[in-house]
């Protein structure tokens, strides 16, 4: 058999010294990460006998996705996004948290700051043609009774699969909005329907997708976060539940319990109520928030978003299970 060098003492001292242990100086949690990433890497560097050209071409791609800003892509299409999904299901279920929505992965196009709106809105700016969607719902505790005044931040893509902010031709914070529910706990919006939407074709996250053999296609959704005082934030999406990607996203965010019903009206009677000329879509969704004392757990999750002005910044929170486990 083949001497092991990642496996050696002497790759241990190194890696030792590559991380920074004996300095004082650092970060103890990043010296910690990083010598396990590092060590990881270098095994399987020797495992899989990754030549040389292998790794430098690694390197390449890995500079030029960073340039193209997709690793907010690659993240989800490697099943990272919703693999901290379900450790954090996995910690609920431990310490006997149970029931409400489940939560999905957030994507990254959510940007902070859209017009805050009290019950109803439209979502759209009128400019698009796409099939009406009414949506409608409570936001509810886990007892099933109402809450008044939670936030409903919801966004989503238009008929082309684009996304306000990210796309420059469309108007300021369309398709988004952050609804406050009414005193019966229920939010109402209008919009258009989401189309499904992929990845940029020739990009970080297409080529690295077509040398696994996948696409990069998403089925169509909206995304929501949900907060509202003394409950545990939501991240979240409903699906559209006729894609035919439904149960193939490439970012793995489609969960039972997050696919309501799709309801086509094309009844004149029903065209006259809305004074709309064209069928349209109603959807009825629950949102059932779990209860918290934290305050650190009734906000999101730190994430850099960039705000309606352009400027990328953390918002309010760190993960909260990054803190309790950290060191373990
Ligand atoms: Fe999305």
């Amino acid at each position: 058999m083949k001497r092991s060098i990642a496996r050696g003492e002497r790759i241990e001292r190194f890696l030792d010294r590559v991380s920074g242990q004996h300095s004082g100086k650092g970060n103890p949690r990043v010296k910690q990460v990083v010598r396990r990433i590092v060590g990881d890497l270098y095994r399987t560097i020797e495992d899989l006998d990754v030549r040389p050209d292998e790794f430098w071409k690694a390197i390449g791609y890995l500079t030029s996705a960073g340039q193209t800003r997709e690793f907010g892509l690659i993240s989800p299409g490697l099943g990272f996004d919703h693999f901290l999904d379900l450790r954090m299901d996995a910690m609920d279920e431990e310490t006997g948290i149970a029931g409400g929505t489940p939560r999905t992965i957030e994507g990254p196009l959510y940007v902070e700051g859209a017009p805050l709106v009290k019950s109803e809105a439209r979502l759209d700016d009128g400019r698009e043609a796409g099939e009406v969607l009414f949506m409608t719902g409570r936001v509810l505790n886990i007892d099933g009774r109402p809450l008044a005044g939670a936030i409903v931040d919801v966004w989503h893509a238009d008929t082309h699969g684009n996304y306000s902010f990210f796309d420059s031709t469309q108007t300021e914070f369309n398709l988004r909005r952050r609804i406050e529910t009414d005193s019966d706990g229920y939010y109402r919006f209008r919009s258009i329907m989401p189309s499904a939407y992929g990845v940029e074709p020739g990009g970080a996250t297409d080529v690295l997708l077509e040398l696994l053999g996948r696409h990069g296609r998403r089925p169509a959704h909206i995304h929501f976060f949900i907060s509202a005082p003394g409950h545990r934030h939501l991240t979240t999406q409903i699906n559209i539940a006729d894609d035919p990607l439904l149960h193939d996203d490439f970012a793995f965010a489609t969960r039972d319990g997050l696919i309501p019903e799709v309801v086509r009206k094309k009844d004149p009677g029903e065209l006259m109520k809305r004074g709309l000329k064209a069928p349209f879509a109603e959807i009825h969704f629950d949102f059932v928030l779990q209860p918290t004392t934290s305050a650190e757990l009734e906000t999101v999750v730190e994430r850099e978003h960039p705000d309606g002005d352009g400027e990328e910044r953390p918002s309010k929170r760190r993960d909260h299970w990054t803190d309790t486990h950290a060191g373990g």
